[in-house]
């Protein structure tokens, strides 16, 4: 049976074992996949054991996304564009990075949720190794302008210049949000609601208008404080990560097993658990 796994730090709560077990359900396939806790320190060390052990593919996640880069032999253009890295496949003893987020994150948006991207004004706050995933995708699925912020300025600064499209994408400081005028889209891909700490950052309610889409990529207790700004702010819709979390999951399992499992029967039993749910991916 072939080993895949799910590293991070901290990774107790990842519901991607029960998502890749229930997709190996559904299309047949036989499979194992664990959780397995690593910082960045002790990833290369962790995976060499893990490859020993049968190991054959792993998702990554907080925050090891940008810290594997260095660790794949070849990377695929979504993770190159990106600068992060949510999958990792072995191909020939070597590592082959990808990354799944930005496409998970499009097609939750579209197709479960019938957003159209394109034309749309978009905020993104955080440039970690998620926002960094998905902000190649959003540019791609044909937003009109993407501003980043980021608690730290530089990160998002390099994510903008990694971007290449100075046009498109501009950094600006969280200081200044409310000289930015409002978006059609608002993401939160920063993990300062994780683990029950309080937003300790403020956002302008002059971002949003009646046809704004908030969009928190974290889900459960974590979506709670940013959602509630967000309904509270009058936003016509305010979705949270959880979608997405089986899309890219899905996103992975293709690349590892070259069929993609239907994502709706999954999305919908995690659903039933949702408020217990702790986002991690
Ligand atoms: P990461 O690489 O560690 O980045 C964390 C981000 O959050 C950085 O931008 C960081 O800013 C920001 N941040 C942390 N605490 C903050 C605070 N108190 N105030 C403002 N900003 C703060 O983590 P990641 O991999 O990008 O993940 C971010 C979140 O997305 C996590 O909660 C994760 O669960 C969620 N996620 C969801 C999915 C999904 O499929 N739904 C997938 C991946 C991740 P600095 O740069 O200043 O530190």
């Amino acid at each position: 049976m072939s080993r895949y796994a799910v590293f991070g730090h901290p990774i107790a709560h990842s519901l991607s074992p029960r998502i890749h077990a229930a997709f190996g359900e559904q299309t047949g396939i036989e499979l194992s996949y664990t959780a397995i806790d690593a910082d960045v320190a002790g990833l290369g060390a962790a995976l060499q054991r893990f490859v020993a052990d049968g190991g054959v593919g792993a998702n990554l996640t907080l925050p090891l996304k940008q810290a594997a880069l260095a660790l794949c032999a070849q990377l695929g253009e979504r993770a190159q564009r990106a600068g992060s890295v949510n999958t990792l496949s072995l191909r020939d003893g070597q590592w082959h990075g990808d990354n799944t987020d930005g496409t998970g994150l499009v097609r939750d948006l579209t197709g479960r949720h019938g957003l159209d991207l394109r034309g749309r004004r978009t905020l993104l706050l955080g440039a970690g190794g998620v926002g960094r995933g998905v902000a190649p995708a959003l540019l791609d699925a044909g937003i009109a302008e993407l501003i980043v912020v980021n608690r730290t300025p530089e990160r998002a600064d390099a994510l903008v210049d990694a971007l290449g499209e100075p046009g498109r994408a501009h950094s600006r400081y969280w200081a200044d949000l409310d000289q930015q005028g409002d978006f059609d889209l608002v993401i939160n891909a920063t993990s300062a609601a994780r683990g029950g700490d309080v937003l300790d950052f403020k956002l302008p309610t002059l971002l949003t208008t009646a046809r704004t889409a908030a969009v928190d990529l974290n889900y459960g207790e974590a979506a709670i404080p940013f959602l509630a700004w967000a309904r509270a702010s009058g936003c016509r819709a305010a979705i949270d990560g959880l979608g997405m979390l089986v899309e890219q999951a899905a996103g992975s399992f293709e690349l590892w097993h070259g069929l993609r499992p239907d994502t709706d029967p999954v999305y919908a039993m995690l659903r039933q658990h949702d408020a217990s749910l702790h986002s991690a991916d």
